[in-house]
């Protein structure tokens, strides 16, 4: 089973996972959390290049392609492994993140962004997706008081960028409604907790 978090900044998502990977740790299901870009030690690499305050010369092109070149190493390496000894994987954003800023937000159109990464995933969708949403000036409010959060070079888009993602999101809730699942993640952090739970242990039938 492979179930994917979405959201724009600021939606809770790695706050709640980590909440769900302690719950999830104690009934001892075979469970991986993880996360992109990233999960593994090249999509790491990836993601400090993409991230980077310094790289403001990025191309759009380039941080599609580079985002789905760490989706691929981490599927290969982490997430297909995983799948196929039948464990549950749990992954920080995905596909859809791409869809949502790169395809939407950036501009470069969200079915060139899933041609792009379906040479990266191949047939590999997720079975689920948890989608927090958030208004966008809400969510940054959160990342404003988030001390412990790494330097991104995100952080240099405006208002009306973070509202093309939520806008994206929206989008792909359209185009994939059985698959996205919607939460308002702009409740507090233990009602978002308790929803994403419910939804989780429906889906692993515990
Ligand atoms: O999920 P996390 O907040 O760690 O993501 C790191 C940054 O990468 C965020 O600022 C997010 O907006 C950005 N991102 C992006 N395009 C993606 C995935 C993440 O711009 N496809
Ligand atoms: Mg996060």
């Amino acid at each position: 089973l492979f179930i994917t978090i979405e959201g724009p900044e600021g939606a809770g998502k790695t706050t709640i996972i980590k909440m769900i990977e302690k719950e999830l740790t104690k009934t001892g299901v075979d469970v991986i959390i993880t996360r992109e870009p990233g999960g593994i030690h090249i999509a790491e690499q990836i993601r400090q290049v993409i991230l980077d305050p310094n790289n403001t010369s990025m191309d759009a092109r380039t941080e599609a392609l580079l985002y789905a070149a760490a989706r691929r190493q981490h599927l290969v390496e982490k997430v297909i492994p995983a799948l196929e000894r039948g464990a549950i994987v749990i992954c920080d954003r995905f596909l859809d993140s791409s869809l949502a800023y790169q395809g939407n937000a950036r501009g470069l159109g969200i079915e060139e962004i899933f041609a792009v990464n379906q040479f990266a995933i191949q047939e590999l969708m997720p079975d689920k997706t948890l989608y927090f949403d958030i208004e966008p000036e809400a969510g940054l409010k959160r990342i404003a008081v988030n001390k412990g959060r790494e330097v991104n070079r995100l952080d240099l888009e405006k208002l009306d960028f973070h509202y093309k993602v939520r806008e994206g999101y929206k989008k792909l809730i359209d185009q994939f409604p059985e698959r996205i699942i919607e939460i308002d993640a702009s409740q507090s952090i233990e009602k978002v907790y308790s929803q994403t739970k419910e939804i989780i242990a429906g889906l692993l039938a515990l």
